[in-house]
């Protein structure tokens, strides 16, 4: 029963550290070369409106910028993708 009870944990460890691991090889990287609201900003100036957190498109000019989670389970990691045109524009951590 202590054996079941061991291998157990090391199966629920190991799928633990896949998670983490294709996490950081393939989702976060990924995520990185996104540049951030305030990179974004400094590159297309005119994207900036008044909403602390938006911008505008700068291939398209739309203003409809939403963010959603970098992975499907719970992720503070959000990428921002015009609506409009659907290029992703900047990243954004929340809560930072
Ligand atoms: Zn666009």
């Amino acid at each position: 029963m202590d054996l079941m009870l061991l291998l157990g944990l090391i199966a629920m460890g190991g799928t633990f550290y896949a998670m983490r691991f294709w996490d950081k090889r393939h989702a976060n990287p990924d995520w990185l070369r996104l540049p951030n609201r305030a990179e974004y900003l400094d590159a297309h100036p005119d994207c900036a409106t008044g909403d602390e957190l938006g911008a505008r498109c700068c291939a398209c000019g739309s203003d409809k910028v939403v963010g959603h989670p970098q992975t499907g389970w719970p992720d503070h990691r959000y990428r921002h993708t015009c609506l409009a045109c659907g290029k992703v524009l900047f990243r954004t951590q929340e809560p930072r």
